[in-house]
């Protein structure tokens, strides 16, 4: 651990202290946001005091992407949410703009520390030691990710930067430098796996024995990574964050048993019904919609903000000695289909599939039949097989069957051949819109 005495600490004292930063938070905007002074009275709230204590956090409205996004003026390009001046401001990210136009997101000096910090530790959960090699795969100059990759120097690793959209010179890297570590999408480490595989190249014999992805879910589900464990001959373990709330906040350990909240102290995370907006305890097992709050931000600081990101949650103990809670995230919110009443996330459909290697390649394309979240069954799904295996009605309908008991749908199952379905050096497109 990076930080022991803070990573093990029981979370019942983190809670304690959460609670002290949380309430100077809450005065910090009443004196600085525009957006929460105004959000926070239209919802009765009109001083820190009547906020009351981090337990009480429930009783605060949430925060939703598009009502930052509504209050962009030509004056204020950030946002309302905006607290910081000018000067105090050393850093502006934009976000990807996948689900829309970028919006910016604004640092302070000690944001971008706490930042770096909450990443250092997440990423240093997987094992990677002062002194080894790290090769990176992301092109995130521009985007939040990037604080990430200041993260490895905190840590103390070599950092090999080599960016995406060119695989012969990763591999190239990978013999010569020889890195201990890689950095990639899931989607990208599956597409190693083939490319090296197609070229000759012993992937599994290389230096590499610790595989870190990141930037979509994946990592996280057992056939996916049993298959990238077995390309690679490495140790595979996810990290999360979300660029509004801060990056990498989430990395898993070597227990592999779910994420840690390395951003510990800096965001406080909450659990929703995605539907109805009420809050889920933080117990083991739940799964809801996270929501994340920061407790000790500047210059655009964020209550409650609904990530869409939908997780499964652990408060077990860990056998790493980290304590809190620990995430599994299931399926973005926005990728979501319901199917007759039924949640049904594209990755939850991967996974179920997954089992079915080697047969099958591990690609799926859920291809909803008509626009929108709602569905009639059965739901198209395009599973495509292995490298050689032959279209099999019995395993269709076996994939079918298994869809079926496990996340309770009906789904219409079409084998294709290998190499059908696009590979991503992002990340990939799970449904066809
Ligand atoms: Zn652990």
């Amino acid at each position: 651990m990076l930080a022991p005495e803070i990573e093990s600490r029981p979370w019942a004292e983190q809670t304690a202290l959460d609670d002290a930063a949380y309430r100077e938070q809450i005065a910090y905007l009443f004196a600085r946001s525009a957006f929460y002074r105004q959000k926070l009275g239209e919802a009765g709230i009109g001083s820190a005091a009547e906020a009351g204590p981090i337990a009480q956090i429930a009783r605060l409205p949430l925060t939703e992407k598009q009502e930052l996004r509504a209050s962009v003026t030509p004056g204020n390009p950030i946002g309302s949410h905006l607290c910081a001046t000018r000067d105090e401001i050393v850093r502006i990210y934009s976000t990807s703009g996948t689900t829309g136009t970028p919006s910016y997101i604004p640092l302070t000096a000690g944001d971008l520390d706490n930042w770096v910090t909450g990443s250092a530790r997440s990423y240093a959960a997987s094992g990677v030691e002062a002194g080894q090699r790290i090769v990176s795969t992301y092109n995130a100059g521009p985007f939040v990710a990037g604080a990430a990759l200041a993260s490895f120097d905190r840590i103390g690793l070599c950092h090999i930067p080599v960016g995406t959209g060119n695989t012969e010179r990763l591999v190239r890297v990978i013999e010569l430098l020889e890195p201990e570590a890689a950095v990639l999408t899931p989607s990208y480490a599956a597409h190693l796996v083939e490319w090296t595989a197609e070229r000759g190249f012993d992937l599994r014999g290389s230096s590499v024995r610790r595989v870190l992805v990141a930037g979509e879910p994946g990592g996280g589900e057992p056939a996916f990574r049993a298959k990238l464990e077995d390309g690679w001959g490495a140790k595979v373990t996810e990290a999360m964050g979300i660029g509004d709330i801060g990056v990498s906040l989430w990395g898993e350990c070597e227990a592999q048993d779910g994420m840690h909240l390395g951003a510990r102290g800096f965001v406080f995370p909450e659990l929703i019904d995605p539907e109805s907006g009420a809050a889920i305890a933080l117990a083991d097992g739940a799964s809801g919609e996270l929501v994340l709050t920061h407790l000790r931000q500047r210059a655009a600081p964020l209550l409650r903000f609904r990530t869409r990101d939908h997780v499964q949650i652990a408060m077990s103990e860990c056998s790493c000695g980290r304590t809190g809670p620990r995430v599994r995230c299931i399926g973005r919110t926005d990728d979501m289909l319901i199917v007759r009443g039924v949640n049904v996330f594209p990755s939850a459909v991967r996974e179920v599939v997954g089992t079915f290697a080697p047969k099958v390649s591990g690609n799926i394309l859920v291809r909803p039949a008509v626009p929108g979240v709602k569905q009639e069954p059965p739901l198209p799904v395009s599973v495509e097989l292995a490298q050689g295996v032959a279209v099999d009605a019995a395993l269709a309908e076996a994939i079918r069957d298994r869809l079926r008991s496990v996340l309770v749908f009906q789904t219409r199952v079409e084998l294709v051949p290998w190499g059908t379905l696009q590979r991503s050096e992002y990340k990939s497109k799970l449904v066809e819109r």
